[in-house]
């Protein structure tokens, strides 16, 4: 056997263990609960529990945990090793059913967002057949969802499960219009592009804002950067390269699709790409992924950096999310096929995306809400704040044409010609266009706004509860439609004449887009603080409310929790600022001050002729900047005072959005201009230069 295909899913409960090792009676039940939501007894559960313990123990596990999302954007587990003491003084080791299908964590240091007072400690993880358990570090992990003692959701995992429930319950509505009677499941399938940055650890050591914050706060930028476009794509550095390898291995054995790893545009920059997957696992793997890459580059002497915008004037990290739906039969509904124009249950579809897009433009703008982001967004690296979708010329024209009720030909023809005698292919409907925040790929969707750091539950959720909505409001109106075809034209063309506006193929970085977008009414919110109370808009309650995806009571909670979460972060920021300011750079800079005066005087001393002009002017002019850098370090310790004293929640984090975050920006400012007037042997930490290109 090859060495991916031996290593590949080793160790994993997955389908192939299972097969081999249940009963079938509780392999055919356990599958029925994967593939259509069943529920599952008790006695199966047992069964499948010893199953699985059997198996873990072969592989030298000697713990099980119960692993979940709480609301902190990790993972968490809290292990509890196989062992039961024997009668006879020794132990046997068990897992039961319940074990397997329960666990009680004490919730009380999770975030609950006021759901739960701290004294009702009670939380309960369920487990999730649909997603494989695992073996990590001697330890069998069980995918779990985590909820409240009374049922609210406290993770990530629940709202994306519900939500795939109700894509499913809506697209079969449809599908059974189109008489596709013989399709049981529809789910949601995705691909994460992952970025990061790979630097090395003993430089992080140096750097206080980069072990609190994840990123740097300070850095003049060096004299060279990624002007040049030669890291993407590049070749692969023999180190990066020796990371990559391990970290395919330990992925491909976790049952992980790892397949594409490349240079990303800024130096430092990397990507890796697993294939496709539903939804549910796709982002439980990469919970895992982001886990996993931080843990093997210890081995590398590297530190793997998930932060959206590690450094200021260099490219951040995205996480773009491929999004599509696949039936159980196997077909794509997002595939346009041969003839797109003639696909009517494709353009039904692409249509339902579209509403959904248009009409939720703030929850998608909600889904990728966090301080990181805010720093990437707009910033010509990444899509604008303004969500617009790009579906390409060819789709567009389609559309067009039903809108006004005009017959479609497609005027050109796709085969390519490259002028030389290549073997020859047909080129896609839609050509690439990397500034869009949410573009059609063919035959799926690219959201390109998600930061590299945060999980992708929350986009995926948003997008499957939306596109549910969309289905089933044309579920309702075709259901009672005597002419289906005619029907469904009808709702094609209404669906565009009035959504049309959220579609721009063209380039979302420029000025003119801003004011275009502007024109049309779409949203534009720039910041998460301007985001975040859209989440409990009353439309937004509406639609969770319909598809069982989180009450008020649990809209609230994770609002209260992003914002908490918002204010936090700053304020670690600002006082991570602070201390840099006035422990490292300040001490420095009067040490270099003194390297000058004593070298005047020194000239002096030699020579009364001898000039001091360029010590004194230095020095000057380090004295300013060292003295305003001062006074806006005390202007923040006063507004870290003032917001502190602010008790409202969406006025405290505005504070942080407007004040904090302007007045960090003119330290930084004042810092960075020492750093570049100080001598390098003086400043008191690694610069840019050494941060970017010494791996
Ligand atoms: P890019 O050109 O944007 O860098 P990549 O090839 O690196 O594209 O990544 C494309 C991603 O899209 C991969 O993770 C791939 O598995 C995923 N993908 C492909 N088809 C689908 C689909 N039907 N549903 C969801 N994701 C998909
Ligand atoms: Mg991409």
């Amino acid at each position: 056997m090859d060495k991916i295909s031996s290593i590949f899913g080793s160790m994993v409960f997955n389908d192939t263990v299972m097969k081999e090792r249940l009963p079938k009676d509780t392999y055919k039940a356990l599958k029925k609960n994967m593939e259509e939501g069943t529920t599952l007894t008790r006695e199966v559960a047992n069964i499948v529990a010893n199953a699985m313990k059997n198996w873990a123990l072969e592989k030298g596990a000697t713990h099980f945990t119960h692993w979940f999302q709480p609301m902190t954007g990790i993972t968490a587990e809290k292990h509890d090793s196989f062992i039961t003491p024997s009668a006879d003084g020794g132990v046997i080791m068990e897992f039961s059913g319940k074990e397997l299908i329960k666990g009680e964590p004490d919730a009380s240091s999770f975030p609950s967002g006021g759901i739960r007072a701290t004294f009702e400690a009670r939380g309960y993880t369920n487990w999730d057949p649909s997603s494989f358990a695992f073996i990590k570090e001697h330890t069998l992990c069980i995918p779990t969802a985590f909820c409240s003692y009374r049922g609210e959701a406290l993770d990530k995992k629940t709202p994306l499960l519900r939500s795939m429930e109700a894509l499913n319950v809506q697209a079969l509505r449809i599908l059974k219009l189109f008489g596709q009677y013989e399709v049981k499941r529809v789910v949601s399938t995705i691909g994460a592009e992952q970025e990061y940055f790979l630097i090395n650890k003993d430089l992080f050591d140096k750097r206080k804002d980069l072990i609190y914050c994840g990123r740097t706060l300070f850095g003049a930028k060096p004299p060279k950067n990624q002007e040049l476009d030669d890291h993407y794509f590049g070749a692969i550095k023999p180190r990066v390269n020796a990371y990559m390898e391990e970290l395919d291995e330990e992925l491909w054995k976790l049952g992980i699709y790892v397949k594409t790893e490349h240079n990303e545009v800024a130096p430092s920059q990397h990507e890796l790409a697993p294939v496709f997957t539903t939804s549910n696992i796709a982002t439980d793997h990469n919970q895992m992924t982001m886990e996993i890459m931080k843990k093997v580059a210890a081995n590398h002497g590297l530190v793997c950096l998930l932060h959206e915008k590690p450094f200021a004037g260099v490219n951040g990290s995205g996480k773009h999310v491929n999004w599509s739906l696949s039936t159980d039969t196997g077909e794509n509904l997002l595939s346009p096929g041969k003839n797109p124009a003639g696909n009517l249950r494709f353009l039904l579809f692409l249509c339902a995306v579209i509403k959904a897009v248009d009409e939720y433009q703030d929850l998608l703008r909600v889904s990728v809400a966090s301080p990181g982001n805010d720093h990437r967004l707009g910033g010509n690296e990444a899509p604008p704040a303004i969500i617009s979708m790009f579906i390409g010329e060819d789709l567009e024209n389609i559309l067009t044409a039903i809108e006004k009720g005009e017959a479609y030909t497609e005027t050109q023809d796709r085969t390519m010609n490259i002028g030389i005698s290549l073997p020859q292919f047909k080129r896609d409907t839609t050509d690439r266009n990397r500034t869009s925040p949410f573009a059609f790929t063919g035959n799926k969707f690219e959201f390109r706004m998600p930061g590299s750091g945060a999980s992708i539950s929350c986009p995926s959720y948003m997008l499957n509860v939306t596109v549910a909505e969309s289905l089933r409001q044309f579920s309702d109106i075709l259901e009672s439609s005597k002419d289906m075809e005619a029907s469904v034209k009808e709702l094609i063309k209404g669906t565009v004449a009035k959504h049309k506006r959220i579609i721009f193929n063209g380039n979302n970085y420029s000025e003119e887009w801003v004011a275009m977008a502007d024109s049309r009414g779409l949203l534009n919110l720039k910041s998460a603080v301007d985001a975040l109370p859209h989440f409990s808009k009353d439309k937004n309650l509406e639609l969770f409310k319909t598809h069982c995806i989180f009450t008020e009571v649990e809209v609230r909670a994770r609002q209260e929790i992003i914002l908490r979460e918002y204010c936090n972060i700053l304020n670690i920021e600002a006082l991570t600022m602070t201390d840099m300011v006035n422990k490292d750079i300040l001490p420095a800079v009067s040490g270099y001050i003194k390297a000058l005066t004593d070298t005047a005087l020194g000239k002096k001393a030699l020579s009364a002729d001898l000039s001091c002009d360029l010590e004194k002017e230095l020095i000057g002019n380090l004295s300013s900047i060292s003295l305003s850098l001062h006074r806006s370090v005390q202007e923040l310790d006063n507004a870290l005072i003032e917001v502190n004293a602010i008790e409202e929640l969406f006025t405290t984090a505005e504070y942080y959005n407007k004040k904090v975050l302007s007045i960090m920006k003119e330290i930084r400012i004042a810092a960075d201009t020492l750093e570049t007037m100080t001598a390098s042997s003086s400043w008191p930490f690694p610069a840019y230069g050494e941060l970017l290109f010494s791996v």
